[in-house]
């Protein structure tokens, strides 16, 4: 076994370029498809099969259905107009077909002189003539030599631009005949004979010919779909690979040491005791369960999920006054400046009679607060920091970096996750990380997407919350809805006029929020507007929002900057303008705006022109649920898991074969076999990591 491991054999490390017919051009783009090396080629499954096994008779072509067929020529002309064309006709017993070419020379009108004998293979259509294909793939099958049918199905890969399907095919058949060669000692089985049997998988062999040459026989549907056992084994295989990726990262994780932040809770107490309401049940668990986390010399790895305005920030400040009872720095990150700036306020208002510092360190400070913020933190001074990503720029230094709290996770990566680990990595100890979500991830999914965190919920709301009524209205009727607005605030109550994106562009937003409230204003001149945008200096929208706060402003006119975290509990009302083109979790997360106190709350789903069936089915999820966790289910099943987690901009999960909204169901089993692979097959686990993670390890330690 040993001998034979010389890395340099492995299809993972040969480069695509050892093959015939891959030169820098083809190297490039076939980069761009992430395939990069021999394994890569195998590793890239076709999306479809065409069957080019056997003939089908002229007569007997169908409309749509790609076939072979063969006949005799029997005209062929160029016509110039409406465009230069090349028209034939191919005769056999049972009828004509005609072929059509845009594209051509003196060669294929050579090919297809009157009398030739030719072999087509094409997708015919219903034409002006009859049945015709256009550009099919000609074989000349008048010579003294018979052409073999195909004996397997085709593969059709999937491509990138400028890489031609011959190409992809050629190329992976090369990798075939290598791996047919050489067999495992270059490509390594990766699952015991009994774990195969038991998950009724095929051995790798098989499940490579079964998929880039399947045989023609009882093939039934040329879709290429986990149906299919042989897909299914490289599904299985990517899904395990990614987990156990986490896995080990959080065995890493958890071999590091971390500061015990143990010690009497009297700052906590006093803190929760000068609250002037209880914690719910679920609160006071979750604190627990994370006390008794970062009591231990062990790095704690927590993800909490909690829906919008359970009370997650009071369970954060929480775990923050425990390292400072320790005489230790915390650090509490949120995703954007606004959010951070809203955590910062609360945590000094709620920390000022305890005498516990707390720091903003965000991008945009002055020069010399910027210094002096960076002082207090490296002197530790600065018991609790408060900030965004800012907070882990290279200049940051911490003192005593003990604990971290990241909010809003879904907007962060597992590259995140580490670069903030890494942060208050002094002499050797690694800082426990609390993360915490408000966008309620399905249980299959947080398995894929956080196997290396453990996971609490708070699954109780405080007592005498009463859910938002939310109604779904057409944009026409924007003047009841301006009326509804006004009625709310005469009688004492806030309102949010949300406008949400109208194209992927912040100026456009900011437009639209700037023209909604010249409307509103012009609609209702008696009440007081305010204006919220990502486009405003910070301090000016610092400014709005607190006059909002503080009831000097009715309305406030926003764009999506507020989706997060904002907290005015007088407000008790929500429009959402183009409300069709957000997510599910999107909305839920604006609508958690309001309903914040006792009083009774609406949200307004505003959209416009017609909505189609599944804007509709989307927002009638919203209307009829206030459970952000159902709300993400039905999200995961209409969108898929990439919206779901928000992780397209951070290109975690992205998967080669995997499709997690389908394969999910998957991932029990995948999690058994993991804890059985880390167990007893050390050896496994390298194999598949080579695999699909690489050497270099997606989620690697720095
Ligand atoms: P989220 O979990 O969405 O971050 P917040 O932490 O912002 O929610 O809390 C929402 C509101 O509920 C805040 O005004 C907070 O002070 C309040 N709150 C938190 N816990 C309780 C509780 N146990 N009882 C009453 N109000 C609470
Ligand atoms: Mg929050």
């Amino acid at each position: 076994m040993k001998a034979t491991r010389a890395t340099a054999e492995l299809l993972s490390d040969r480069p695509v370029s050892a093959l015939r017919g891959a030169g820098p051009k083809v190297v490039e783009r076939l980069a761009r498809l992430n395939i990069r090396s021999v394994q890569d080629l195998l590793l890239h499954l076709p999306s479809r099969y065409q069957d080019r096994t056997r003939l089908t008779p002229i007569g007997a072509l169908r409309s749509g259905l790609e076939a072979v067929v063969e006949g005799t020529v029997e005209h062929c002309d160029v016509e110039m107009v409406p465009r230069r064309t090349l028209r034939a006709t191919v005769r056999d017993d049972s009828g004509v077909l005609h072929l059509r070419f845009f594209h051509f020379g003196t060669a294929l009108r050579a090919r297809l002189r009157p009398g030739a004998r030719v072999r087509c293979y094409g997708e015919p259509r219903n034409g002006f003539h009859g049945l015709e294909v256009i550009h099919p793939e000609l074989t000349p099958i008048g010579g003294p030599e018979p052409v073999p049918m195909e004996q397997r199905l085709t593969p059709v890969y999937p491509v990138t631009e400028g890489l031609q399907q011959g190409t992809l095919r050629s190329l992976s058949e090369q990798a075939m005949d290598i791996y047919r060669s050489e067999g495992e000692r270059v490509l390594p089985e990766g699952l015991s004979r009994a774990q195969l049997q038991r998950l009724r998988l095929p051995k790798l062999a098989d499940a490579l010919e079964g998929v880039h040459r399947p045989p023609a026989t009882g093939w039934h549907d040329a879709r290429v779909s986990t149906e299919n056992s042989n897909v299914r084994r490289f599904v299985f295989e990517e899904l395990l690979a990614h987990h156990l990726s986490l896995r080990r990262l959080r065995h890493r994780v958890q071999q590091r040491s971390a500061t015990p932040l143990a010690g009497p809770p009297t700052l906590v107490d006093r803190f929760l005791g000068g609250l002037g309401f209880p914690l719910t049940g679920a609160q006071e668990r979750v604190i627990r369960e994370i006390q008794l986390d970062v009591s231990r010399a062990v790095p704690m790895m927590r993800l909490l999920q909690g829906d919008v305005g359970c009370g997650k920030t009071v369970v954060a400040t929480a775990a923050l006054l425990q390292a400072v009872a320790n005489g230790r720095q915390a650090a509490f990150m949120a995703p954007t400046e606004l959010l951070a700036e809203q955590h910062y306020r609360n945590l000094r208002a709620w920390l000022a009679p305890l005498e516990v510092s707390v720091v903003w360190l965000a991008g945009r400070l002055a020069a010399a607060e910027r210094a002096q913020a960076l002082n207090d933190v490296a002197e530790g001074c600065a018991g609790i920091v408060v900030g965004t990503h800012a907070l882990f720029q290279e200049k940051v230094v911490f003192r005593d970096l003990a604990l971290v709290v990241v909010d809003e996770q879904h907007r962060f990566g597992v590259h995140q996750r580490l670069a903030l680990r890494e942060k208050g990595r002094r002499s050797g100890r690694v800082p426990h990380q609390l993360i915490m979500t408000a966008t309620p991830i399905p249980r299959t999914l947080a398995m894929a997407a956080y196997a290396d965190l453990d996971v609490s919920v708070i699954d109780e709301l405080p007592p005498g919350r009463s859910p938002v009524q939310t109604v779904v209205v057409p944009d026409r009727r924007r003047s009841e809805v301006i009326e509804r607005v006004s009625q709310a605030c005469r009688s004492g109550r806030q309102a949010y006029w949300v406008c949400t994106l109208i194209e992927e562009s912040e100026a456009l937003e900011a437009q639209a929020a700037e023209d909604a409230a010249q409307t509103l204003k012009e609609a209702l001149p008696d009440l007081r507007i305010g204006l919220a945008h990502g486009r405003q200096k910070p301090a000016e929208r610092e400014a709005t929002m607190a006059e909002f706060k503080a009831g000097t402003l009715d309305v406030l006119v926003a764009t999506t900057v507020i989706e997060v975290g904002v907290d005015v509990a007088n407000a008790s009302l929500m429009i959402i303008e183009n409300a069709e083109r957000l997510g599910l979790a999107q909305l839920h997360q604006l609508r958690g705006r309001v309903g914040r106190g006792t009083i009774e709350s609406y949200c307004l789903l505003m959209y416009r022109g017609r909505l189609s069936d599944s804007a509709r089915a989307r927002l009638e999820v919203l209307r009829d649920s206030n459970d952000g966790f159902q709300i993400a289910q039905r999200d995961l099943q209409l969108r898929g898991p990439g919206e779901v987690l928000g992780i397209r901009q951070t290109g975690d999960l992205r998967f080669r074969v995997v499709d997690l909204a389908r394969d999910q169901a998957l991932l029990p089993e995948v999690r058994a076999v993991a804890d059985e692979l880390l167990e007893q097959h050390p050896e496994s686990v390298e194999t598949l990591l080579r695999r699909w993670i690489g050497d270099s390890d997606r989620y690697g330690e720095v």
